[in-house]
């Protein structure tokens, strides 16, 4: 079978490898879609924690193809989501429901061959049933499910003041989830005119492209999806008194923020961070399957997978066409 292998920082190659055979308690997946993110590319820039060589692909979705023993959730055929981040379940941390943050932890496409290949082996209890979902759609459960855990960990309340800095496929989940929290007003702030207009289709009140657009002081919450260190200096800037900021984007690792201490100070603010997910990926599949969280619009690529190092520079390019892009293993 192909797989994508990242080798190390910069060098990325498609292998023939043997097909794996799942052992005790784990399935064989024929990967049908598998979604890049940013933390692909940070990871093929050698920006990301983990080791060397990878086979990327944490967002993905596919077919059932071979069960070990002692599986007893699943069959041949059955249709799954795969949630990355495997858990020990059995540490000080994993005891204490903070699984994200798991000594022993693994994740598929990050520490473990991920879903950039034509098939993957995964623990069955890393599995999750969707049944008739199109495939696409089953390869947003990882990141709605991160979603998921930051706009909880935000505490978005009834009528809410929201402002989004970033629009491209994380931005918009945050549009949707932020919208089902009760907020009153999203406002989004993105430079990228095709981005802009899907924020707008997908619920963002008000959309703008420059700081100067933007009143001071004025959000309950300002979520930065865009991991870009001069605009994540911003957030203090428009969150009101007392309120809270999400820093959500990934930036690069080894560059320091520059915020004004006193003013964290001054109003009063909670700024914390989101770290992957914890259980969540139940919630982003009926989410999904619900139909209240829509992904379609978000995708722009379907690729073969000899094309994912196109892919990496695709997203990198920053071209407005570019939304997701879906890798599809098995065409
Ligand atoms: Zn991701
Ligand atoms: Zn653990």
């Amino acid at each position: 079978m192909k797989s994508v292998v990242i080798e190390k920082p910069n060098e990325i190659s498609v292998l023939e490898r043997e097909v794996p055979e799942p052992g005790a308690g784990q399935l064989m997946v024929q990967v049908m879609a598998s979604g890049i993110c940013g933390t692909d590319l940070h990871i093929y820039r050698g920006e990301y924690m983990g080791k060397y060589p990878v086979i990327p692909g944490h967002e993905f979705y596919g077919i059932v193809t071979a069960v070990g023993d002692g599986v007893k959730r699943f069959q041949v055929g059955d249709r799954v989501a795969v949630e990355p981040n495997i858990a020990c379940d059995n540490c000080v941390n994993c005891l204490n429901n903070r699984q994200n943050f798991c000594l022993n932890w693994q994740a598929i496409g990050v520490t473990l061959p991920g879903g950039m290949e034509e098939y993957v082996i995964v623990p069955e209890r890393a599995a999750f049933n969707i049944g008739e979902l199109p495939f696409e759609v089953g390869a947003f459960m990882e990141p709605l499910s991160c979603v998921v855990h930051g706009i909880q960990r935000a505490h978005i309340g009834l009528a809410d003041y929201v402002a989004i800095f970033g629009a491209g496929p994380i931005g918009n989940l945050m549009i949707q989830m932020a919208r089902i929290q009760g907020a009153a007003h999203i406002t989004v702030l993105e430079i990228n005119p095709g981005r802009a207009d899907l924020a707008s289709e997908l619920g963002a009140d008000r959309v703008v492209a420059s700081f100067d657009q933007l009143q001071p002081d004025t959000y309950d919450i300002v979520i930065d999806a865009t991991g870009a260190i001069p605009v994540m200096n911003r957030t203090i800037d428009y969150v009101r008194k007392g309120g809270t900021v999400l820093l959500f984007g990934v930036p690069p690792s080894g560059r320091n923020l520059e915020v004004e201490g006193f003013k964290i100070f001054q109003k009063g603010l909670t700024v914390m961070s989101s770290f992957t997910s914890v259980r969540n990926s139940f919630q982003a599949v009926e989410l999904l399957k619900s139909g209240q969280v829509r992904v379609d619009s978000l995708i722009s690529h379907h690729l073969p997978l000899d094309e994912m190092p196109h892919a990496l520079e695709l997203i990198e390019s920053r071209d407005p066409v570019v939304k997701k892009v879906i890798v599809q293993p098995n065409g």
